[in-house]
């Protein structure tokens, strides 16, 4: 099987990205894998502290294993924000292909030390294992925002990003580069989109030359990632866009049928709905920039970056 490293390299020159979606439920972990299963590229399955708690972490760690040796996958499994060297010790032992070490609220020294000792003591336990780190700010909570949050302005700077690489062993990279956690109840109703600083991203990549992660990605407008890949950007994480999906449909299915106890019953559709988020999202990073490879070629691709 590829490694998560080789998987990166490949899809860096083809010029496309690993698409990372977070799981609460066996409900959402089916529904990225088959998603993946369909649309026959690699996958990011992702669990933050909150997430891994109410799964537990080797249990997820097993059942992930379990789905992607059946379905033959090539996924990947990734322990997202984690705040503590405790905590990235266990994902590491427990299997997982990676983690996201985030001390981003601490100030950059004390991130910088704190990040190198959690890297270093994860690739004790599995030298494979891609250790990420973060730095500035791009809010925190995959969920439904009121009004956007503060800080979100601020944005790594090249000369940061390659300080922070250097001192702390990192494999890849979260810079803050116009993107942020959650949506605002605009970006749900779709009458408006995030923008990402593709300038910045590419001073980053040329400055830093490691893999890069963008957070938060709900909500982004679709030529913005697709420039976002082309500047340098490796690994897309979206969540909100699935707990949205996933609640509309959990509600819809309940409605349909009031006097329907059974899970399984319950259940498979909203399986399908959060599934065909994943699917258009994985179809959108997969896609080359201006070849097509889906049949669709979108015109604003000629538009002047
Ligand atoms: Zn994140």
């Amino acid at each position: 099987m590829n490694t998560l490293r080789s998987v990166l390299t490949q899809s860096e020159k083809d010029g496309v990205a690993v698409g990372h979606f977070n799981v609460a439920s066996l409900v959402m972990l089916k529904a990225v894998l088959s998603a993946a299963a369909e649309t026959h590229v690699p996958v990011l399955v992702g669990a933050s502290e909150g997430e891994r708690d109410f799964l537990g972490t080797r249990q997820l760690a097993v059942l992930f294993k379990s789905l992607r040796d059946e379905l033959d996958l090539s996924a990947f499994l990734n322990a997202d924000h984690t705040h503590s060297l405790a905590k990235a010790m266990e994902a590491a032992k427990a299997g997982f292909d990676a983690v996201v070490i985030d001390f981003s609220a601490l100030a950059f020294e004390e991130n910088v030390a704190r990040t190198k000792e959690t890297v270093e003591a994860i690739k004790a336990i599995n030298p494979a294992i891609l250790a990420e780190g973060e730095i500035g700010d791009i809010g925190t909570g995959s969920e439904i925002h009121e009004t956007a949050q503060n800080g979100f302005k601020s944005l790594t700077t090249p000369e940061e990003a390659m300080q922070f690489v250097h001192s702390t062993g990192i494999d890849v990279l979260a810079p803050a580069v116009g993107n942020m956690h959650g949506m605002l109840k605009s970006m749900v109703q779709g009458t408006m989109k995030k923008h990402l600083n593709i300038e910045r991203i590419s001073q980053i990549k040329e400055a830093t030359g490691v893999f890069l992660t963008l957070h938060g990605g709900s909500g982004t407008d679709d030529d913005d990632f697709r420039r976002a890949i082309a500047a340098g950007i490796n690994i897309i994480h979206i969540n909100t866009e699935l707990r949205v999906a996933w609640r509309q449909s959990l509600e819809e299915s309940l409605a349909r049928e009031p006097n329907v106890v059974v899970p399984y019953k319950i259940l498979p559709p909203v399986i399908d709905s959060v599934k065909r988020v994943v699917s258009s999202r994985l179809r959108l990073f997969n896609a080359p920039e201006q070849t097509g490879q889906d049949g669709l070629i979108d015109p604003s691709h000629k538009k002047a970056s």
